[in-house]
């Protein structure tokens, strides 16, 4: 499966945590994410993650793209609730995306623990069949 990261600066040192304790199911599918939250997780957990552009030059632009071919079977988006954005129209219409084309995401760490562990237990396997082209 493909998994899309992002986290707002409040969030990253969650999603490193997050991706550190899933470091085994995680392992097992394609990362990627938007540049500073790809850079950080890469260097704390020694996962692979494709590196886009920062979230605000565009990088969520660029998942959102790959949504739309339906390139992405998952999106974990630690989004701080508490701070407005200059971006926050790229973070709707990613979230828009996603509804659009049933991917699962998790916008907080308890939703994204349940799907990294229905993850693991193969709960997103239907995702092989609307993706064939996943990588893993
Ligand atoms: P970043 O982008 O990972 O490059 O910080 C995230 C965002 O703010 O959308």
């Amino acid at each position: 499966m493909n998994i899309a990261l992002i986290a707002h600066d409040k969030k990253k040192e969650l999603m490193i945590q997050f991706c550190i304790a899933y470091k085994g199911v995680l392992e097992k599918h394609s990362l990627c994410g938007t540049g500073t939250t790809a850079k950080l997780v890469s260097e704390a957990t020694g996962l692979n993650v494709r590196q886009f552009l920062s979230g605000a030059q565009g990088g969520d632009q660029q998942i959102g793209a790959r949504i739309a071919y339906n390139e992405i079977d998952m999106m974990l988006f630690f989004r701080d609730p508490l701070s407005e954005k200059p971006h926050e129209p790229a973070v709707s219409s990613l979230l828009r995306l996603c509804d659009v084309h049933n991917v699962p995401v998790a916008t907080n760490i308890a939703t994204a623990e349940v799907l990294v562990l229905g993850l693991a237990r193969g709960d997103m396997d239907w995702r092989d069949i609307v993706n064939p082209k996943s990588e893993k």
